[in-house]
């Protein structure tokens, strides 16, 4: 057979997924499958993993099999690819005998483009000796981290995949996966033994996030103040432990908001139903524990909180990486306080194996010098992964987009740093920062520390910024804090030096925080809530999530360039053929009647 052309490829491009250019990394990987070579391809979310192999199964003759261990994300996969007019279907557990049957007849009568399997199937002999009566055209194996015992989702069944390359000698094996370490991808390749693959490892930037750390103080108003700056728009809070997911998710619903808790405490059905309301934009907020994301690939999240330290580095990354997949602007912000450091280390200290808990303490402070550094979070998150960013300011960062100013706080350090050597080491941030305060309560007294010579020292500043500068000179490492339930503060050697004045500090500030505008074109915003209205009817009617039927994406570029024909809705991001013949009629007359109501805004 010969290799499609190029020509081939990008119409297919354009007119079944209605996209005009490939993302990074998605044309090389597309070609090489035609070429019939293997693949290894770690791409962050949201990188459009799906179209590197469903592009090729449209074009190869035969059936694509897809490996993927979450049901519920088949399920999403098969609707999503349907609705671009793709014979795509999904065979496990959750399927009725007769549904089964009629997938299977499918597979063996040659009409079917791509199907998925879950790896618990593939190990079935019955199984295997139907696929040789089918003509498969290649095999995929997505979440491939799942075959790694270095993975953090180790599968079992996923170790039968290193039969593929055997059971597929002359068909090309690809194996994708958002989340692979170095150590990890050897691992996998070792395992797949690929031959001779083209490996990329695509850049774990995500361009459209927007990160902003915030000092917590209020939690409570701070999470309402940015859920009514993203009203109507679908958001992720998460919190630490399960009580805190309920108590925040009442006084959410208590203060009007369609918010709903997941966490492992809840039935499974209560979860399920939770997470479908969230899926279907029946809520708008989710206030999770970690226990959520892991089987959802809502693509129109806009923006995910951590009320809480996540646990690493590489769970903020991937619970912030829940946002945005759509490629459209989203929003990421961390509430961090100095308080939380320790109800985390009280649990990290509980701990009985001794590897896990250094392992957990190592991750703890990665993510604290995370939060309380001011460099760009971007760097910063990316040279974590090894990573180097180019750029010197990211423009997506409230480091980088903050007006900053450098302020020389030695004679407020001293003041704190005398308060702890004058209490010999022995209190926490707390009492020192009551004691430069001359904060009037009972542990002062009992200790007589309003006799100290700096108690009240400090009194013209807020709380606040004494509890800041705390956290400012732990990062900076002018101080530290012992172990244990009540950590205490002590010096540093540099801590001494500016006691003794051989030695300053100063500290950036972010003096305003600027909100993300990363959005493409302008658009009209009463249209784009009318289509999102549209949208959300036609997947209730279809049984499908709106994000399906058509991306946010699609939604703007129709209430930015207001398509009223057939052809114009097709220079619409994400509207290919199928999509127009299925829903262009509605969306068309929809955005019709809206310029005769408003010619003005059509103009
Ligand atoms: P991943 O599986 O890597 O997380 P997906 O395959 O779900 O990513 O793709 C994420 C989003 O990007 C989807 O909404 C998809 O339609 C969109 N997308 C993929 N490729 C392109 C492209 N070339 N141009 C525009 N959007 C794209
Ligand atoms: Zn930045």
């Amino acid at each position: 057979m010969m290799t499609p052309s190029d020509e081939d490829v990008s119409a297919v491009l354009r007119k079944v997924f209605g996209f005009r250019e490939f993302r990074p990394n998605q044309e090389q990987i597309v070609r090489a499958i035609l070429e019939k070579r293997d693949v290894f391809a770690v791409m962050p979310t949201g990188g459009g993993k799906s179209l590197c192999y469903q592009l090729p199964a449209v074009l190869l003759p035969g059936t694509c099999m897809v490996i993927s261990p979450l049901i519920s994300l088949m399920k999403d996969q098969v609707d999503g690819a349907r609705v671009n007019g793709i014979r795509a279907a999904f065979l496990n557990s959750s399927l009725l005998p007769d549904e089964r049957d009629r997938v299977m007849q499918e597979l063996l009568s040659n009409s079917l483009d791509l199907i998925y399997v879950a790896p618990e199937r593939f190990v079935l002999d019955h199984f295997r000796q139907m696929l040789g009566r089918v003509k498969i055209s290649m095999a995929v194996i997505d979440e491939a981290h799942c075959i790694s015992e270095w993975g953090h989702d180790f599968r079992p069944d996923y170790l039968s995949l290193s039969d593929l390359v055997t059971l597929f000698p002359d068909q090309p094996v690809a194996a994708f996966t958002a989340t692979a370490t170095h150590h990890v991808q050897q691992d996998i390749l070792d395992k797949l033994a690929l031959r001779t693959p083209l490996v990329v490892r695509a850049s774990f930037d995500r361009p459209n996030l927007f990160y902003d750390v915030r000092f917590k103080e209020h939690a409570d108003a701070q999470l309402v103040s940015l859920i009514k700056k993203n009203t109507g728009k679908a958001g992720i809070i998460y919190r630490a432990s399960r009580k805190s997911v309920d108590e925040t998710a009442a006084m959410l619903q208590a203060k009007g908001f369609r918010a709903l808790p997941y966490h492992a405490g809840l039935s499974d059905d209560t979860r399920k139903r939770h997470q479908e309301a969230f899926i279907r934009d029946e809520v708008e907020v989710i206030v999770a524990t970690i226990a959520f994301g892991m089987g959802i690939d809502k693509s129109n999240v806009r923006y995910v909180i951590h009320a809480d330290l996540p646990k690493s580095i590489e769970n903020y990354y991937q619970e912030t990486g829940r946002a945005g997949r759509d490629g459209e602007a989203a929003q990421c912000t961390l509430l961090f306080a100095q308080g939380d450091i320790s109800k985390l280390r009280y649990f990290i200290d509980a701990m009985d194996d001794e590897t896990e808990r250094k392992r957990a303490l190592a991750a703890l402070s990665k993510v604290i010098s995370f939060a309380s550094t001011s460099v760009c979070r971007r760097r910063s998150l990316l040279d974590y992964f090894g990573e180097h960013y180019p750029l010197e300011n990211c423009s997506s960062c409230d480091i980088c987009l903050g007006t900053r100013e450098v302020v020389d706080c030695t004679r407020d350090a001293q003041m704190l740093l005398s308060a702890i050597v004058r209490t010999e080491e022995r209190f926490g941030a707390m009492h020192i920062v009551d004691i430069v305060l001359g904060s009037n309560n009972r542990k002062i007294r009992d200790f007589g520390h309003d006799r100290l010579k700096t108690y009240g020292v400090g009194k013209g500043r807020s709380k606040r910024y004494w509890r800041q500068l705390v956290d400012e000179l732990l990062a900076q490492k002018v101080i530290d804090k012992s172990e244990g339930l009540y950590p205490t503060l002590y010096l540093l050697p540099k801590g001494l030096q500016i006691l003794k004045h051989e030695a300053c500090v100063t500290m950036v500030r972010v003096v305003d925080n600027v909100v993300n505008n990363a959005s493409a074109l302008p658009y009209d915003q009463e249209l784009f809530e009318l289509l999102r209205i549209l949208r959300k009817q036609i997947a209730q009617e279809q049984g499908i999530p709106p994000y399906v039927v058509f991306s946010d994406r699609s939604l703007h570029d129709m209430a930015s360039i207001f398509p009223r024909s057939a052809e114009t809705m097709l220079s619409v991001l994400g509207v290919g053929e199928a999509k127009l013949a299925r829903y262009g009629r509605q969306f068309l007359r929809l955005i019709d009647r809206y310029c005769s109501d408003h010619p003005e805004r059509a103009a």
